[in-house]
C-alpha cells in the first residue's frame, strides 16, 4: 500500500484520515495537532526574537544619536 502524504492514522482507531483532520470520521476522537501547534510557536518565537533585534537596535541608534547631539552642543 502506497503512503499517501495527505492522509494520516488515526492514533486512537488506527483508521486512515485526512492529514489536517480535528476529529476523526470513525471514532469521533480529537486528533493531536502537535506539529501544527510546534510550527506556530516557532513562527512566535521568531516574531518575538525580530521584535527585540529591531527594539534593541533601535534603542542603540538613538542612543548613539543622543551622544553625538550632546558631543556637538559642547
Ligand atoms: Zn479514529
Amino acid at each position: 500500500m502506497l503512503t499517501d502524504m495527505s492522509m494520516r492514522i488515526c492514533p486512537f482507531c488506527r483508521e486512515k484520515i485526512h492529514r489536517q483532520a480535528v476529529v476523526c470520521r470513525y471514532c469521533k476522537r480529537d486528533q493531536p495537532t502537535v506539529g501544527r501547534r510546534r510550527k506556530n510557536s516557532s513562527g512566535w518565537l521568531a516574531a518575538i526574537t525580530a521584535t527585540a533585534v529591531i527594539v534593541s537596535a533601535t534603542a542603540f541608534l538613538v542612543t548613539e544619536f543622543i551622544r553625538e547631539r550632546n558631543i556637538w552642543s559642547k
